[in-house]
């Protein structure tokens, strides 16, 4: 259970992301102008093919493997940190936003697991400019100090799931927070990831959407300048919770998603709002503003509520990556189980090794 748990929430928030991909930069009247009076309701084509992944995607797989790769280390070399180890993994993302793909990486970039020579990771998918000029700028590869900006885009929330499906309840909230740290230094860039981290991990363990939001929210107010956050949440569920608003007057309401505490707010209203992963996911998309983004983290949060079934099945099938994301994700779910062993030369008799490659 918890397996597909992981792989509905990745693959979910992948298909999001390809869904709102062709539509990112169009307002809402361009897209219902080029798709009918629906919108959109299936894959388009971007990125020269049907269900390509954008950064979004991209970046939450280098938070996975960055977290595995912790997770692995911190078992074997005392305590490393997590958000140190996940922004060695996203200066590897920069490298391949930078560079053709090559099998000789230079000193630094060195990221060990299904990420460290894909290919098909090498290819820009409009990145956020944050992210891309706050790694640049910090030549640091080991500090876990906040990136110095007063940035608050959605790069630091839309690629966080990650952290809900590994790490427990009690250290969630934080290390999200400190994950979008890595880029984004307003803590509007950051508490939205907190939150989502905290909810889709409530999620996982069981507790239903509303619960998990009640729950977030309490750590969220324990935070300094968790306002502006708050006040997008409120307002998401307040909206929610009103049926004469329609979704897509409601979305306009809350903003356009390019900030961060919109995109989660956006991404919440469409999982209060949807009665499945398809009709969620299709709302998040449908708007004026950052698209592929409120895909991504609707197509998560949607993902692990309610599964994939109400996908048409080409989504699936034509997901770029969809291996890479499933290994990643079935990887999250095994890690706690994995027995690792400090004592390298001597494995476990019944050691299935599935956690050397993070080394
Ligand atoms: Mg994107």
């Amino acid at each position: 259970m918890y397996k597909l748990k992981c792989l509905n929430c990745l693959l979910g928030g992948a298909i999001g992301d390809a869904l709102g991909a062709p539509v990112e930069f169009l307002p809402l009247d361009e897209i219902i102008e080029k798709f009918g009076p629906q919108g959109l309701t299936d894959y388009a084509p971007s990125y020269h093919r049907l269900g390509a992944i954008t950064d979004d995607t991209q970046m939450t797989l280098f938070t996975a493997n960055g977290l595995l790769s912790s997770y692995v280390q911190k078992d074997l070399k005392d305590f490393v940190s997590i958000a140190r180890t996940t922004k060695l993994a996203y200066k590897h993302w920069l490298y391949t936003q930078e560079h053709p793909y090559s099998q000789d990486l230079p000193a630094g970039i060195n990221l060990k697991g299904p990420l460290s020579n894909a290919a098909d990771l090498y290819h820009r998918r409009a990145p956020g400019r944050t992210c891309i000029s706050a790694l640049k700028s910090d030549s640091s590869l080991t500090s876990n100090d906040s990136a110095i900006n007063d940035r608050k885009g959605c790069g630091g929330v839309m690629r966080i799931a990650p952290v809900g499906l590994l790490v427990t309840i009690y250290d969630a909230f934080q290390t999200g927070v400190e994950i979008a740290a890595i880029t984004h230094g307003h803590p509007s860039g950051q508490l939205p990831a907190g939150v989502l981290a905290a909810v889709i991990r409530y999620l996982y363990e069981g507790l239903e959407l509303p619960k998990a939001l009640n729950q977030a929210i309490t750590r969220l107010k324990t935070y300094k300048a968790h306002e502006e956050t708050l006040n997008a949440l409120n307002l998401a569920i307040k909206l929610a919770c009103d049926r004469s608003v329609t979704p897509i007057k409601a979305i306009s309401l809350i903003g356009q998603g390019w900030v961060a505490e919109e995109a989660l707010a956006i991404s919440i209203y469409c999982a209060l709002n949807a009665k499945d992963f398809r009709q969620g996911v299709l709302m998040a998309v449908n708007h004026d503003g950052d698209s592929d983004s409120t895909g991504a983290i609707a197509g998560n949060v949607l993902g692990l509520i309610y599964g994939l079934d109400s996908a048409p099945s080409n989504w699936l099938e034509n997901l770029e990556l969809r291996e890479v994301i499933s290994e990643l994700a079935e990887d999250l779910c095994d890690a706690p189980n994995w027995k690792i062993n400090a004592q390298l030369a001597q494995p476990y008799p019944d050691d299935d090794l599935a956690w050397r490659k993070y080394l």
